[in-house]
């Protein structure tokens, strides 16, 4: 077997002699702890027929491990530095391809396109902290070809993931997840597996696309529109929220009335709201404004 990448003495001896420094702005922790990666591995069902999209490989310690696992993994990482490093710890290895991009200037649906025939690949990765939540968002909003993503994330942000209407974590994040994805807890990692440590707990989680969205809506961008906007002041009640953002052309009894067809009582703060809440009131929004602007200003504001 070929040695482990991800030992604490390995790591330290590749990042050493390379005269590699950590860089906190590029949220580099990495996992040293090779039961962790074969756990990740395993709770994201990597078999010899699937091609991974790896997010952040860093000096390769999880991108081995996928290797040996998938036909295929493709690994997209922004720091040029790693790029010859991760050359040199991954040389034994014919089935990995790099990529030296930000992975938030790439183009997901054309790269799996390229590299897998546009079959759908599964995202696993030990995601940079500092951009969990565009990077997550990105993956899940675009039409892309991902079948799941098993994710390191801090262990906050899986809570936030997979919070319910009216608990404190519930936000923006959880109603995305919701709509797109079926959300498992797979572990919580403790900081002990990163070098450096971080000073938080992580987590494992993994989101498992779902064939249909799981609720409809007439403008999927307008929905996120106004989820985004109930939870930007969460001290306020919903009403007072949609009539403050100023985007609305709604009179306060044009969203009373659109808020009595949801079935929504007037004083309701946007964090009691279900996916489907969000979603009948956003239809009756997104109708009565399209009325009231003849649909060109509405369509400009999402
Ligand atoms: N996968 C490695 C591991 O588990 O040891 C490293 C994980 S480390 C938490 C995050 C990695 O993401 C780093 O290698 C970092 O350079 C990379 N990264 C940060 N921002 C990125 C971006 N926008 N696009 C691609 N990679 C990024």
């Amino acid at each position: 077997m070929i040695p482990r990448i991800a030992s604490p003495s390995r790591t330290k001896e590749i990042i050493e002699a390379n005269g590699f420094y950590f860089k906190k702005n590029f949220g580099q922790n990495f996992l040293i702890d090779s039961n962790i990666l074969e756990r990740i591995a395993d709770c994201a069902g990597i078999t010899e027929n699937d091609c991974v999209l790896e997010i952040g490989p860093g000096i390769g310690s999880l991108t081995q491990v996928l290797a040996e696992h998938a036909r295929k993994v493709i690994a997209v990482e922004i720091d040029d530095k790693l790029i010859p490093i991760l050359a040199q710890t991954l040389k034994d290895y014919d089935n990995i391809k790099i990529v030296n991009q930000d992975v938030l200037k790439t183009d997901i649906a054309q790269l799996i396109a390229e590299e897998n025939d546009g079959k759908p690949i599964k995202v696993v990765a030990n995601l940079p902290y500092y951009i969990t939540t565009p990077i997550l968002m990105e993956l899940l909003e675009k039409p892309n070809g991902i079948a799941s993503l098993t994710v390191m994330v801090q262990r906050e942000v899986a809570e936030r993931m997979q919070a319910e209407a009216g608990s404190k974590d519930y936000g923006a994040l959880s109603l995305c997840i919701q709509y797109h994805a079926a959300a498992k807890l797979d572990m919580i990692v403790p900081p002990s597996c990163f070098m450096p440590r971080p000073k938080v707990d992580s987590a494992v989680i993994t989101l498992t696309i779902l064939p249909e969205k799981s609720v409809s809506a007439q403008n999927e961008a307008f929905l996120f529109h106004i989820i985004r906007c109930a939870f930007s002041q969460r001290r306020k009640t919903l009403l007072n929220t949609l009539r403050n953002q100023g985007e609305l052309s709604l009179s306060k009894e044009e969203i009373l009335s659109c808020m009595a067809q949801a079935g929504l009582e007037e004083n309701i703060r946007g964090e009691r709201l279900s996916l489907a809440d969000f979603a009948a009131l956003s239809d009756a929004l997104w109708i009565c404004e399209k009325k009231k602007t003849n649909g060109t200003e509405a369509e400009s504001r999402v």
